[in-house]
């Protein structure tokens, strides 16, 4: 038996056989083949394999995130048996190259040939040919799989040495227990994504979870952050005792849906949901979360090789609209760059990612990105209460730049005669020093500020939020962060406007009493978390803090 210590990130108690994912180079691969029989028959496995893999993939996309999602997938497997792709293969192979070699070059001369196109869509289409071949090319060195493994015939606690947000995005939540991952942290968006799905994660375990794992049984502890690897008799007697103590404070938990969220001296506290697609809907509703505080759009942009168009995203945020029946949902405008990496903007590699080229910075050097996102956000906001948020804004021009963005669309859609909400409320995310500093000016230019713990926590502290090693260096609860969200507070409602947390922070149930003294109106919180949440706030009294 072996006993892992991680940080707990995402709640629940699961026990499993561990699969750990390995992530190869396929960079290298051998040029030729003597046998090209075996060859043939090792790509046709291949392409059948990848086919399916995308039919299927198009038809949880279609489940998770809507009908335009799925069918760029849909377009991928059309792709992978595409005669004339698959007859260059062959012919390749017969030459005598090895199939991942003919893989490769028939994708990259596909890739080329519409790259050079006049059409901007067929030039679209080079990335969507490389990212088939990719898969082909893992599915012949049998990785694939393992990079996802819903095709499981049971579902595993999944373990890596870290999965960035593209690769969380691609995992079924129903082939996986829970996630444990060697590095990671508590604000990264492996994380965050595990979190908004629901699945228990423990990261930070270390480099004793590694290959060897695979394939043992495991407990594994999403709260306490403990992973026990080959479990005795008395430990999985322990495991489950502590499942059934859960589950009992679940159904506890359960009795508090529709009851309001005021403390025991009459304080209200609006308890809001962080989501990253449409299909984290049902468990707002199920956890009856009063709204929506922090849609994290980004999610629409990642693990794809196109950007998601006006409709596609239009048709999303409608789908959360309508599903949240007149209660709040706020969208925050593609917050990409840094850990985020959506490899379809094609931002160049950095040095220092957080301090670059992210967020709003990405907005308004592409007006025509923006303009599209902003759009579809516009459309959808006449199908419920949409509310839009700027991420990472420091100076007063960027919100003035991002304010002038959304004036200019609603002129648009005024004159296409399309149906908006005039009344669309606007707000800013704080979450840098600068904004903090500013946060009276920016105030007079919005409705609302959510803060941004994670980053305002990373940039106030200079640590970076993604690495597992800083210790107590990273403190979210530290004294400059606390000030600066009670100096926001303080601008906001000099303003008269309403303040709420969106970061990680929110859901921490230490701090509650804290917010409430500051005056915080709202928490944005995981699904899982609305009703512990509702449950600290009712029992709150200021008199015994
Ligand atoms: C934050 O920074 O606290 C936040 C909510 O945004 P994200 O974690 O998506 O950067
Ligand atoms: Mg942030």
């Amino acid at each position: 038996m072996t006993i892992l210590k991680g940080q707990g990130v995402s709640e629940g108690i699961q026990r499993g056989e561990i699969r750990f994912f390995r992530r190869k180079n396929t960079g290298m691969v051998q040029e030729t083949a003597e046998d090209a029989a075996l060859e043939l028959r090792r790509l046709r496995r291949a392409l059948d394999l990848s086919v399916r893999q995308l039919e299927e993939t198009a038809k949880q996309t279609r489940v998770r995130i809507g009908d335009s999602a799925a069918a760029l997938f849909e377009a991928h497997a059309m792709m992978a048996a595409d005669e004339e792709f698959v007859r260059t293969m062959q012919a390749l192979i017969r030459q005598g190259k090895s199939a991942e070699f003919a893989v490769r070059q028939a994708g990259e001369r596909f890739a080329q040939l519409l790259g050079a196109s006049d059409d901007a869509y067929l030039r679209g289409r080079a990335a969507d040919i490389r990212d088939v071949a990719h898969r082909i090319v893992e599915n012949l060195l049998g990785v694939w799989e393992e990079k996802n493994p819903a095709g499981q015939e049971h579902p595993v606690i999944l373990a890596a040495e870290e999965l960035s947000p593209s690769e969380t995005i691609r995992l079924d939540p129903a082939g996986i227990l829970a996630i444990a991952v060697q590095n990671g942290s508590p604000t990264s968006h492996t994380a965050i994504l595990a979190r908004t799905l629901g699945i228990p994660a423990v990261c930070g375990l270390g480099p004793l979870l590694n290959e060897a794992s695979d394939g043992l049984d495991a407990w594994i502890d999403g709260e306490t952050g403990e992973l026990v690897i080959e479990p005795d008799e008395e430990m999985c007697a322990e495991f489950e005792k502590r499942r059934k103590g859960r589950e009992r404070r679940s159904v506890e938990l359960k009795s508090l849906v529709g009851k309001e969220d005021v403390t025991q001296d009459g304080q209200k506290m609006l308890v809001y949901c962080n989501i990253s697609s449409p299909g984290d809907i049902s468990a707002v509703l199920e956890n009856d979360g009063r709204g929506v505080g922090l849609f994290r759009s980004e999610y629409l942009y990642l693990g794809r090789s196109d950007l998601p168009g006006e409709e596609e995203q239009f048709e999303a945020y409608r789908e959360v609209a309508q599903a949240m029946q007149g209660r709040r949902v706020i969208v925050r405008t593609l917050d990409a760059g840094a850990d985020k990496k959506a490899e379809s903007l094609g931002l160049p590699p950095e040095e220092n990612p957080a301090l670059g080229m992210r967020a709003v910075r990405v907005c308004l050097s592409r007006p025509e990105l923006f303009r599209t996102q902003l759009r579809a956000l516009y459309r959808a906001s006449a199908y419920g209460k949409i509310s839009v948020m700027f991420p990472m804004i420091a100076s007063v021009w960027e919100l003035e730049e991002c304010l002038a963005a959304c004036r200019c669309v609603q002129e648009e859609l005024r004159a296409e005669g399309r149906a908006f909400d005039e009344h669309l409320e606007t707000g800013v995310m704080i979450e840098t020093p600068a904004a903090v500093l500013i946060a009276d000016e920016l105030a007079a230019r919005v409705n609302f500020f959510s803060v941004g713990t994670n980053d305002l926590t990373q940039y106030l502290l200079a640590c970076d939020r993604q690495r597992s090693d800083l210790g107590r260096h990273w403190d979210p609860h530290h004294p400059a962060v606390l000030r600066a969200l009670r100096m926001t507070a303080q601008a906001a409602h000099k303003a008269g406007i309403w303040v709420g947390i969106c970061g990680e922070l929110a859901a921490d149930l230490s701090m509650l009493p804290e917010f409430l003294s500051m005056g915080i109106d709202e928490l944005s919180v995981p699904a899982a978390f609305v009703l512990p949440l509702r449950a600290a706030i009712r029992s709150h009294s200021s008199k015994n803090s």
